[in-house]
């Protein structure tokens, strides 16, 4: 198996630790030809949005991405790649991927509460670390998609299909469950 992890801002490095010291090999992708390389599964980190999204339409990453996306493609979208996914986002014009049905509100937390850290429960998973950085929250999920967690009644992890987001950042803390049920999800 081989993950591709969006590798043109932000917190990637961290992520391909995590999937390396579970034994997965990781390819990261910052151009266009980087897409034709074999991978089974995507992530998108957390980082900057605005920064994110014009660079993956600079680099020409976007529509090979989209297609992948729109085709199956697996994706575990963390913080700025939740709003990556987001197919609205309320107090940003941009819309990027637009692929995960939900409403998600950027820097949602306010400036006393930008960064915190909380352990809590998650659908399948058991309780969890979470760290979340100047992070979004879903204020409303379509459709289809399936909440995973919620802190103080906000949503904060979903799952439509095959793809994931969450607006905190589980590359940051130690406990690896997150990703490998994202693994065993792709294995099966
Ligand atoms: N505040 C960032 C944004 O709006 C997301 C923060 C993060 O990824 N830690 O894109």
């Amino acid at each position: 198996m081989q993950i591709a992890i969006l590798a043109v801002q932000g917190a990637f490095i961290e992520h391909r630790k995590k999937l390396e010291g579970l034994g997965v090999s990781c390819v990261e992708l910052r151009k266009k030809e980087d897409l034709q390389k074999s991978f089974d599964g995507l992530i998108l980190p957390g980082g900057e949005s605005t920064v994110q999204g014009k660079l993956i339409k600079e680099l020409d990453l976007y529509g090979g991405l989209k297609k992948r996306i729109q085709a199956g493609m697996p994706v575990l979208a963390t913080c700025a790649g939740l709003i990556l996914l987001a197919e609205e986002l309320v107090n940003d014009e941009h819309v990027y991927f637009g692929t995960l049905p939900v409403r998600v509100k950027r820097n949602a937390y306010g400036r006393q509460l930008g960064s915190f850290h909380t352990v809590q429960e998650m659908k399948g998973i058991g309780k969890v670390p979470m760290t979340f950085i100047r992070a979004p929250y879903i204020e409303e999920a379509g459709e289809g998609v399936e909440v995973l967690a919620a802190v103080n009644n906000r949503i904060v992890a979903v799952r439509y299909g095959v793809q994931f987001g969450m607006s905190f950042h589980p590359e940051l803390d130690e406990n690896n469950r997150i990703h490998e049920a994202f693994l065993n999800m792709i294995g099966k």
